[in-house]
């Protein structure tokens, strides 16, 4: 309780610090974003997560993912663009070049799967990309198999796990990550070099240094599938509109609860909120800050 006292990234230090759209902008100077996901399984978790990257102020996204998901995708979104992968048995294999040199930054993982030839592909795309990488979802469990990959890059990651998926990247059990977050989480973060969003009630963002916030907003109508689809979004937004990263990733945090929280009070009940409702929600927050 002391540590999340301590270390709470309040509404003030996201006034603060979280950029302004200026008036001469276009796309371009917003980012434009690459997710890789998806499958025939799990097609609306990549589109959760490109309409959130854009209402969260992304200048342009691309969702790479199976040939056969994109005309169900593109109905939700019509603002995003394609890159078709190739599929074997409805999820993204890896027999495949993708051209990931044009983009500002990297959101993988989001309903993948976790065949094995879909984790070849995504910890080659690691690997290579030099530009920074969001990890989320089935890309964890893909980079958990050989962490080394995560280790070795050069440009900064970001790893979004729930407290499950942090277990899984720790090789420990969850109540072990639920009695000692603060802990694993800046120890995993100095020793692999990377940003860390360990996703919970109250989501902690740690640095390679070891720096550490806390996101008090947000409230158990996130509780529900699609919401970390969501946030992947904001971050990625929020990564590539040229912030410290561990502001972005702070202020991503706290704009995601706190939209979650406008509604419960307004229009929905923590029973009823969908992820899709949190991503129309973001209006009322950023006309907070603007
Ligand atoms: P995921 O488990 O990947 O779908 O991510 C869930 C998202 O919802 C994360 O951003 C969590 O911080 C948030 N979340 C889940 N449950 C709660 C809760 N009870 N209170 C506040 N935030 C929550
Ligand atoms: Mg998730």
């Amino acid at each position: 309780a002391n540590q999340i006292k301590r270390n709470t990234w309040v509404e003030q230090k996201v006034r603060t610090t979280l950029p302004s759209r200026d008036a001469f902008s276009h796309k371009g100077s917003h980012g434009r974003g690459l997710i890789i996901g998806g499958s025939r399984q799990m097609p609306g978790s990549v589109a959760m997560t490109a309409l959130a990257s854009l209402r969260a102020g992304s200048g342009l996204i691309t969702i790479a993912t199976v040939k056969e998901a994109i005309s169900s995708i593109a109905q939700q979104c019509l603002e995003a663009t394609f890159l078709p992968l190739a599929s074997q048995e409805g999820v993204i294999s890896e027999r495949q070049q993708i051209d990931i040199s044009t983009y500002d930054a990297i959101a993988i993982g989001m309903g993948m799967g976790r065949k094995k030839d879909t984790g070849l592909l995504t910890r080659k795309i690691v690997a290579k990309a030099k530009v920074p990488v969001l990890i989320d979802a089935d890309g964890l469990y893909h980079i958990s198999e050989e962490l080394s990959v995560i280790t070795n890059r050069k440009s900064p990651t970001i790893l979004t796990p729930h407290f499950g998926e942090m277990a899984m990247l720790l090789d420990t059990t969850i109540q072990n990550v639920i009695a000692h977050p603060f802990s694993l989480a800046e120890s995993f973060s100095r020793k692999h070099g990377v940003y860390l969003v360990l996703k919970g009630p109250n989501t902690i963002v740690s640095d390679p240094e070891g720096n550490q916030w806390v996101n008090t907003t947000g409230n158990a109508g996130l509780a529900k599938g699609g919401s970390g689809d969501v946030l992947s979004g904001i971050l990625l937004a929020m990564i590539m509109q040229r912030q410290k990263m561990t502001e972005a990733l702070s202020n991503g945090c706290f704009i995601h609860g706190k939209a979650a929280d406008n509604l419960v009070v307004k229009k929905h009940s923590e029973q009823d909120l969908l992820a899709t409702d949190v991503i129309k929600g973001l209006a009322s927050v950023f006309r907070t800050f603007s």
